[in-house]
């Protein structure tokens, strides 16, 4: 696997009010009934892509929480969103944050905390 370097670009550590990105969307991932939104980022600043990662539970108040990992141009074509969990947690590194975890952006790796 490669090592993907930090940068120290905005998009590694994302304020609510970070826009600089361009957003497509790969699908719902429906596995235990997380009704998951998977997108495309691509950072307008660094034009880095991540996969992004978005559960929230309606019935819990702060529950939203996000993920999102740097893919290649390469490996891109090939997330799914059943499989992006398991690209995530592939990585190095990923970047998370969102209420559940205060609203801090923070770097993780290893198994995400989804259900
Ligand atoms: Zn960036």
């Amino acid at each position: 696997m490669n090592k993907i370097p930090k940068i120290g670009c905005l998009c590694e550590k994302p304020t609510s009010d970070y826009t600089e990105y361009r957003s497509s969307e790969i699908g719902i991932d429906h596995t235990n009934g997380r009704n998951a939104e998977v997108t495309i980022q691509q950072c307008k600043l660094c034009q880095r892509i991540w996969i992004h990662y978005f559960v929230e539970s309606e019935n819990i108040s702060s529950s939203a929480r996000w993920y999102k990992g740097i893919v290649s141009k390469k490996d891109r074509p090939n997330i799914t969103p059943e499989n992006a969990v398991e690209f995530l947690e592939s990585l190095d590194w990923y970047v998370y944050g969102g209420d559940f975890f205060g609203g801090e952006a923070a770097f993780g790796e290893g198994k995400l905390n989804l259900d």
